[in-house]
């Protein structure tokens, strides 16, 4: 898809409202390839010449993600990309499987999860 004003501002809506469902931080994000190349090497090592290919990128650790607007032929599928990536952002641990599909189906239908928090060990009575 062209990349225009309009669009712009659905995406940045989508972003917000998705974020809101996932109670997660809105990331900082790029639309174009060439945005991707003006973020530092460190973070978009190793998907940063292939990111083109792709419907988007999340650089999870820094929080920042791409959507790749022109490789997406539809508006649907811009949304699908929009809440896979920040699927990935909520749930660190998921790989692509159908678990992951199912929340990305969720957060397209509505759905409002809690917060991330990593699983802290308890420690035993015997450490204190
Ligand atoms: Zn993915």
């Amino acid at each position: 898809m062209r990349l225009t004003p309009d669009l712009e501002d659905l995406i940045d809506n989508q972003v917000t409202k998705y974020s809101t469902q996932l109670s997660i931080a809105k990331p900082k994000y790029v639309l174009r390839v060439k945005d991707v190349l003006t973020l530092p090497k460190e973070i978009t090592r190793g998907r940063r010449t292939s990111a083109y290919r792709y419907y988007g990128v999340a650089y999870i650790k820094h929080n920042i993600v791409f959507f790749n607007v022109k490789r997406s032929n539809s508006l649907r599928k811009l949304q699908e990309t929009i809440a896979h990536e920040l699927v990935h952002l909520r749930f660190p641990y998921l790989n692509h499987g159908s678990a992951l599909r199912a929340k990305v189906k969720a957060v397209i239908h509505g759905r409002c999860y809690r917060p991330y928090k990593k699983r802290v060990k308890k420690r035993s009575l015997s450490e204190n």
